[in-house]
């Protein structure tokens, strides 16, 4: 069996409104990777490509990474990686390489599933047949009523079965009175003053059981978060997401030593490697790398041992398409130490819902499974493909 061809499709979904996280306003792009075999099947993945144009991460893949792909056998999922990864090492390692080799590691565990005709999460060596999911929203948009308005979505997400429930903090539209100049500078006092409106509003509308996280998106700095963790230690926050730059590893160990509130993250980090650092020198309680960022599905499965062997949970970004969520609730089916898996609610995404034809769903108890059908199960529309496609 050989690899005869990987394609990068880069894709666009128009947002309802304008949506802003603490880093500016954001977008509904993915790119897609297909990879082809002699036999006629197919395996599909992701790659991430937050911060950038598609085309960068869709250029890195079919201009770059194929080479170590075609005429491959793709059962050999782990040599692959390390073939792509060592000899790319000497600009590699980081960034849209290993986005890209993420992409190429979740259409590989795709099409494993589909060669065995089992669902991928079946051959990884289950843990359970599903996971719970909270509602990843919580944006600001342009609106008057902006608090009044996250308050109702939250309250829906729950009504709708959700056990837990993610907003953004960070957002600082108040600059004048900030120093622009330092990349860890800290946000102004109306900033943390909104920020802490916010979070009230939701704990009050989704009441006292429901699991409430935050994330400022790396827009704090170390006392930012101390202060703000002492505003908020009346809300029985689940966990406060990666709120100061992943570099600065040293700001993440002290403001976890400091709060009561687990930290999450950091989605920002790359493979085993700087995971290893935040495990290790405990920076983070719940450790949360994207699958279809930090090296895919093989990558993200070390990073899980890891932080089993010091006793994290593990609870994948997944922010993106159908096809990263599947990613992610494979993973977290087939290890002991997950909770939850991130799940978009952030308006209609047709990138998770229309891309496929058999979208995922929420129980009414707030889970999500695997789909029955071998490798990630799912497959893609291809109509939507051709109408999202902007290459
Ligand atoms: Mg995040």
């Amino acid at each position: 069996m050989q690899i005869v061809d990987v394609e990068a499709i880069p894709l666009s979904y128009p947002m309802d409104e304008k949506r802003y996280y603490a880093k500016g306003e954001i977008s509904r792009d993915v790119v897609i990777v297909e990879i082809k075999t002699d036999t006629g099947l197919t395996g599909i993945g992701e790659a991430a490509y937050f911060g950038g144009p598609t085309v960068t991460t869709e250029t890195v893949i079919e201009e770059e990474l194929s080479e170590y792909l075609i005429g491959e056998d793709p059962r050999y999922i782990e040599k692959i990686w390390e073939d792509i990864y060592v000899g790319t090492s000497q600009h590699g390692r980081r960034g849209l390489t290993v986005t890209g080799m993420s992409g190429i590691d979740i259409a590989l565990w795709d099409l494993a599933g589909k060669i065995h005709d089992v669902p991928t999460y079946q051959l990884l060596g289950p843990f359970k047949d599903k996971v719970k999911a909270y509602a990843s929203a919580g944006y600001y948009t342009d609106r008057e009523d902006d608090t009044e308005k996250l308050a109702e979505d939250m309250a829906r997400y729950v009504d709708d079965g959700f056990t837990g429930v993610k907003l953004k903090l960070g957002r600082d539209t108040h600059t004048e009175t900030v120093a622009k100049w330092n990349q860890y500078k800290g946000v102004s006092k109306e900033s943390l003053d909104e920020d802490e409106k916010r979070v009230k509003a939701v704990r009050e509308a989704v009441g006292p059981k429901v699991d409430v996280m935050v994330d400022p998106n790396n827009n704090w700095d170390v006392k930012t978060t101390l202060r703000m963790a002492e505003r908020l230690k009346d809300q029985d926050l689940y966990a406060i997401e990666e709120p100061i730059p992943a570099d600065d590893t040293e700001g993440m160990e002290k403001i976890n030593s400091k709060v009561n509130v687990p930290l999450s993250g950091c989605e920002t980090a790359y493979t085993r490697y700087e995971f290893r650092e935040l495990i290790e020198r405990d920076c983070v309680d719940i450790v949360q790398p994207g699958i279809n960022w930090v090296g895919g599905i093989s990558e993200g499965l070390k990073i899980a041992s890891m932080a089993a062997s010091r006793n994290k949970l593990f609870m994948p970004h997944a922010f993106s398409s159908a096809i990263d969520l599947a990613a992610a609730i494979h993973v977290t089916c087939s290890i002991p130490n997950s909770e939850f898996v991130e799940y978009d609610q952030t308006d209609y995404n047709g990138l998770v819902t229309d891309m496929v034809e058999d979208p995922f769903e929420l129980d009414e108890h707030g889970y999500v499974s695997p789909n029955d059908s071998p490798g990630l199960g799912i497959t893609l529309d291809e109509s939507f493909v051709d109408n999202h496609r902007t290459d």
